[in-house]
């Protein structure tokens, strides 16, 4: 078994070329947001259908849908106006055909938890038993926090391959996971950062969108 896990790429087309030039053949997953933040979600919305990624519904894909963003500091407020104000119906289908959860190869998927999907974050060290036991797979993967890890526990395994387009560990680099034969491996790749921040810059969305793409906070 050879599977690609991706999430949080959050309409940000090169970061999603780079890890995708990178993932080995096979399948790939997302564990959600795949708009917000940044500027090419209709890009980014056509290559995930066109490479078959399989994706859940993450809490900025939602606010998208619903124009709720009350949860949402104004910085990322505005992304989800402005991402409304430019995704066509076909692309609105598409977010709206998202799952809350996906089962595929022993692994269960959300975005936030098992039990608030959408929502809550889960960082290493917190609860992950119950998370588990919660999702009844051998193996959890999720995203939201944006911060990569992996750990083996005795009830299983969880995943966050962090994030494709907005990396917040302190490293600009994309980062995803590819689990081969059992084996799970985060890995990191670069791309060009100045051509997000250059389109951010375009489409009027706020400067700092752009600013903490380069040092991945
Ligand atoms: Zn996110």
């Amino acid at each position: 078994m050879r599977l690609c896990i991706i999430s949080d790429v959050h309409a940000n087309l090169p970061a999603l070329e780079a890890v995708l030039d990178e993932c080995p053949r096979g399948r790939i997953i997302h564990a959600g947001d795949v708009v917000g933040y940044n500027p090419h979600p209709g890009e980014v919305i056509e290559l995930m259908r066109e490479k078959r990624i399989a994706s859940v519904m993450g809490n900025h894909d939602y606010a998208v849908l619903t124009g709720d963003t009350s949860a949402f500091n104004p910085v990322a407020a505005r992304a989800i106006e402005w991402t409304r104000g430019v995704l066509q119906e076909e692309h609105l289908a598409y977010l709206r055909s998202l799952s809350l959860e996906l089962r595929v190869e022993g692994i269960c998927c959300v975005h936030g938890s098992p039990a608030e999907p959408l929502w809550e974050y889960v960082y290493p060290g917190e609860g992950l038993e119950e998370h588990l036991q919660r999702a009844g797979a051998r193996m959890l993967v999720l995203g939201h926090t944006h911060v990569p890890f992996h750990l083996r526990l005795p009830q299983g395994e969880v995943l966050n391959p962090g994030s494709v387009g907005q990396p917040r560990d302190g490293s600009p680099l994309a980062s995803f996971a590819v689990v081969e034969d059992g084996e799970v491996e985060v890995r990191r790749v670069e791309y060009e950062v100045g051509r997000v921040a250059r389109d951010i810059l375009r489409a009027g969305l706020p400067g700092v969108l752009a600013q903490r793409l380069y040092s991945g906070w």
